[in-house]
Formats: C-alpha cells, structure tokens, sequence
C-alpha cells in the first residue's frame, strides 16, 4: 500500500479508543471520497444496497474465520457499547425466578453486576473487590448456584490490568464473556462460550459498533421476550434482520471489517497472540526489573493488554506522566480508580511503542531513583 499520509503520530497508549492499525487508516483516508467501483463514500451508502450488504456479510465472514466461530453462533454487530450489553444479557437472558452469576473480577465487572440487578436476581459468585481487583477470583473461589440462567465474567479487566487465561468451569451452564479489551488479542474457544460482547473501540475498530457472538439457544430464549422488550433490545430481533433491524452504524462496521482483514493478513490470532505476549512480556520485565516500579496484578493474572504500574510516591507518579507525554508517549496516566500508570498495548499499538516506553522508564528510573 501507498503511504498517504507522513503526519507526525504519537505513541498512543490510550486505553480506548485506541490506536488503530496504520494501514487501515491508511486505506479509510485513500477510500473515504468514493470506495473503488462504488463512486459514493462509506458514509453516504444506503444500508439496503448491495455495497453495505456485502461489506457486512465480509465482516462478519472474518469474525468466523479468525475465531473459529461454529455454524450454531451468530455474529450480531450492534450499537450501544459494552455498557448496553450489561443490560441486554440480563433483560433477554434472565427469566423471572432465575438467577444469573456473576464473577466480579474489576470495576466494569461491577458496573455489570450493578445493571442486571435492575433486571432480575444476580448472585456474585465471588469477588476481588476486597483486594482492589488485583487478582482474578480462583475456580475454588466460585460460589455457583446450581442451574443458573448464565455465569457473566470479564475476560479482560481494562482498568485494574489483569487477565483471566483459563475459563471458570461452569458445567452446562451458558458462559457470558465481556471481551472488550482483549477480543482478538490470541485465539479463542468460542464454543466454550454462549455468548461473547465486545465494544470495538478497544481492540477491534472506532467507537459506536458492538461485537456480539451469541449461540442459538440464547437466540432462542430471547425470542420469548419479543411481545414486552424493545426491538432493539432483542437478541432474536436482531438476529433475524442480521443486525438491520434499523439503520447500523455503517462506517464502525465498514472500519471494523478492515481491522478483521489486516488481523487475518498478519496469520490470525495465534500470530497476533505471540506478538503480543512478546509486547506485554517486555514491559513486565522492566516493571519487575530493579523494585523501582511495582506491579498492581497478581503476576499469574496479568493482562497482556493493560499493563498496570505504580511508583513509590505520586509527586513520582506525577513526574513520570508530566514527562513521558512530554517524551511523545501519551495516555499513560492509569485510571482514577486505580492511579499510577497503565500502558495499553492492543493489537495495533506496535512493538517499537513498547521499546520506546521501556527505554523511557530506564531513563526516568535513573534520573529519579
Ligand atoms: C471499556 C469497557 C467497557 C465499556 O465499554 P463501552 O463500549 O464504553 O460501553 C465494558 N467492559 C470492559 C471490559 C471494558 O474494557
């Protein structure tokens, strides 16, 4: 591909939206006046026409391959964020009298806990909010209720940095995983999975699209609640208009499907997996290097994506966010509720971001410590 543009790009460590893959923006900037053959911009094409159609149906071919997703999945591309779906599972899932599970393993894991009590009965099987989230809760840790509607866990825990590697075993129990921040980051057993949501503007594209996968049972029991939930808000009507129901968030999708076709040129997940357990293992190695940084996960649970750090003091902490963004490395600063630092380091956040942060941080060590 040509290159378009020779602007100055920053390292951008923001945890989402978040960067995206050079060569798809790349190829938006060179397509966005008029996509080849078409003559009208992604942004003006009616989402009846043949052109959506089949950029959706690309899309969604993409999802399957890269994931392996079986033929009793669907692949739905929704719109309200992760944050609708904390809603949608409960309000299409959770018959009155049933009780769903919820692992509550870090703050967004919390926030889902907090919407589907407005929709029914929620057990929180375990929790490490104690703890300040710095672990993921153990198998031994589960509290299950026998023949629960669901089990929600959080695959990925954004804010606090750490990363489930092993699926809680939960029997014929339906498994709901928010994968927001690590979809796509290293192959996935979906078949171990009812139904998987991921909100793309983290690892998968820009903001305003939601990835759900959702095996057909769940479909099934959804379509119970047609006569009293909304349209919109139901799996089964949006199954059966494949994710046309309305209008769909056209140019997310279109994007999306690009960052699906450069994921598939670099060899799949298995390939973008080592890449990224090469990034994050450098980082780790510099956190753990001399004591002057200090991890905020438990090692085993560390997060390939967030990496989570602290300093000793916060006029530290200040210094070292005052002068990385100074340095051209930004968004470092980790999240209110969890202070220090947070690197995240998606699929598109390239290897040299990753040097560059680890010879800053030897620098700042140095200077500092
Ligand atoms: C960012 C994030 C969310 C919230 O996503 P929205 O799409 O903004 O609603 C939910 N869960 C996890 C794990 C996240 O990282």
């Amino acid at each position: 591909m040509t290159k378009m543009t020779t602007v100055h790009r920053i390292v951008n460590f923001a945890p989402g939206p978040a960067v995206m893959p050079l060569p798809v923006l790349e190829e938006i900037q060179r397509d966005l006046v008029a996509l080849p053959g078409v003559g009208m911009s992604i942004l003006e094409v009616s989402h009846r026409s043949k052109v959506f159609e089949s950029i959706l149906a690309q899309a969604e071919a993409d999802v399957r391959t890269l994931a392996g997703v079986p033929s009793n999945y669907r692949v739905l591309f929704l719109q309200g964020g992760a944050s609708l779906q904390f809603s949608m599972v409960p309000m299409n899932l959770l018959p009155p009298g049933a009780t769903a599970d919820y692992i509550d393993s870090g703050r967004f894991a919390d926030n889902a806990v907090k919407e589907a009590k407005k929709a029914g009965t929620i057990n929180v099987a375990a929790s490490t909010k104690a703890e300040q989230y710095s672990r993921i809760p153990s198998q031994a840790d589960l509290k299950l209720t026998p023949g629960a509607a669901y089990v929600h866990m959080t695959a990925n825990n954004t804010i606090e940095g750490t990363e489930s590697t092993r699926l809680p075993e939960v029997g014929e129990v339906p498994l709901v995983s928010d994968t927001t921040s690590n979809m796509f980051s290293r192959p996935l057993d979906v078949a171990r999975h009812a139904l998987i949501y991921a909100g793309a503007q983290k690892n998968l594209g820009p903001a305003g699209v939601t990835l759900v996968i959702i095996r057909d049972d769940l479909v099934a029991r959804s379509a119970e609640r047609k006569a009293s939930l909304g349209s919109m808000l139901n799996y089964a009507v949006l199954a059966e208009t494949n994710s046309l129901y309305n209008t769909p968030p056209c140019f997310a999708i279109y994007a999306l499907g690009l960052v699906m076709k450069w994921l598939v040129a670099r060899g799949g997940l298995a390939a973008v997996g080592q890449a990224n357990e090469r990034k994050a293992a450098k980082l780790y190695a510099e956190i753990d290097r001399t004591g002057f940084y200090r991890g905020l996960a438990r090692k085993e649970d560390r997060s390939v994506m967030n990496v989570t750090f602290r300093l000793s003091t916060e006029d530290l902490e200040k210094a070292f966010v005052k002068e990385s963004t100074a340095a051209g490395l930004d968004g470092l600063k980790g999240h209110r509720a969890a202070g220090g630092m947070r690197a995240s380091i998606y699929n598109a956040f390239p290897e040299e971001g990753v040097d560059a942060l680890v010879a800053f941080m030897k620098d700042f060590e140095r200077r500092h410590g």
